[in-house]
């Protein structure tokens, strides 16, 4: 194996480097991940923008790719082998804390950079930690013995893997914090990764009604929302959205209302909460916004709406993705639009953000393909 290890390492808010590092020694109970694919999305954008602390970090929190090598204990503990394809969740929790042993090791404090600036999550970690390969963007990743890794089922493209984390965050959200199931009614707000990955986790678990709502620059995506089993979408920008989904139900409104606009402002839970039926609607947000002047808590406290935080994904929700991805009942390959290499790290994340081309659905990078750009 090579002495020196390349990543993108972002330096500074907006800006990345391409960096060696030396090869880590992988400890008896830890191994080494030949990174095939880091999926982008939203959240390193705004992190790119700006950054929570001015460490170097190298980015890449949706990771896939190949054990490279692995130390004996690792191997006999988590049963896997050299040559193995995985997936690698970003969170790395304790194991030994309240939430680990009720195995929502995403709550875990060890994993939070948020209130924990010693966290160990991938994407976020500071280079400068031990083993410094804490992020996707980087030809390898230190897998310490707490990493939480899944299989990728043989005939899964490492490219096709890239989408476990929407495809686990869309399951989460929508059938285990929403419970959307049997007959279900839903409106999905945005038609990004994450939206379009819900409408394929409400189609499978036997939702009735799937109406995506987009605006004008979403046209492809839209497009793409149909083409996964949307029932009806509807362009913001062109119709009363509103008045449509009523139109729609027959007047009764939606059973559950999932957010994915990310900072679209309020005019996304202020629609969710008119379109929700008369009482005891769910709606699942994931807002940036800091402040919510004229919050209808009247109206909601009147339908009785649930309001649900989306908060990332489990183990079964991940599992659950890998096994969607395996069977290839919907052409989900559909959402991988983009891919870029280590050289074009900025690029790529300002290609999520909108900056670049148009039609971006998911944006892969691959560490070991020639530069693109
Ligand atoms: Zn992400
Ligand atoms: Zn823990």
């Amino acid at each position: 194996m090579a002495e020196q290890v390349l990543a993108a390492v972002r330096t500074a808010p907006g800006t990345t480097e391409l960096r060696e590092f030396p090869m880590p020694d992988i400890p008896d109970d830890g191994a080494l991940l030949k990174v095939e694919v880091a999926g982008i999305c939203g959240t390193d954008v705004k992190m790119y923008a700006k950054p929570p602390f001015g460490d170097p970090v190298i980015m890449g929190h949706e990771n896939v790719g190949v054990i490279a090598a692995a130390g004996r204990t690792f191997t006999a503990r988590r049963g896997l082998a050299e040559g193995d394809r995985v997936f690698v969740e970003h969170y790395v929790g304790c194991f030994r804390c309240e939430w680990c042993h009720q195995g929502e090791y995403r709550h875990c404090e060890a994993t939070d950079w948020r209130t924990n600036p010693d966290a160990r999550r991938y994407g976020y970690t500071s280079a400068s930690n031990p083993y410094h390969l804490w992020g996707g963007f980087s030809q390898y990743l230190y897998l310490p013995w707490n990493a939480v890794i899944h299989r990728v089922p043989d005939g899964v493209s490492a490219e096709l893997a890239g989408l476990v984390t929407p495809l686990s965050n869309g399951i989460e959200w929508a059938l285990v914090t929403a419970g959307v199931g049997y007959a279900s009614t839903v409106l999905i707000q945005g038609p990004g990764q994450q939206g379009l990955s819900q409408v394929v986790a409400c189609k499978q678990a036997g939702a009735s009604l799937v109406i995506v709502t987009g605006t004008t620059q979403d046209t492809a995506r839209l497009d793409l929302a149909g083409e996964l089993g949307a029932d009806h979408v509807i362009d913001v920008r062109k119709e009363d959205a509103l008045a449509r989904v009523l139109e729609i139900t027959g007047g009764r409104g939606v059973d559950v209302v999932l957010d994915c606009t990310a900072g679209a402002g309020t005019a996304p839970v202020l629609l969710g909460v008119d379109a929700l039926k008369r009482r005891e609607g769910t709606m699942v947000v994931q807002g940036e916004l800091a402040a919510f002047p004229d919050f209808p808590l009247k109206k909601i406290t009147e339908k009785s709406i649930s309001v649900r935080s989306a908060r990332g994904h489990s183990y079964r929700s991940c599992e659950l993705a890998l096994e969607q991805l395996a069977s290839g009942r919907f052409p989900l390959e559909r959402l991988s639009t983009h891919s870029f290499g280590l050289a074009d790290t900025d690029r790529a994340i300002r290609t999520v953000g909108g900056e670049y081309g148009e039609g971006v659905v998911h944006v892969s990078l691959l560490p070991w393909a020639e530069a693109t750009a």
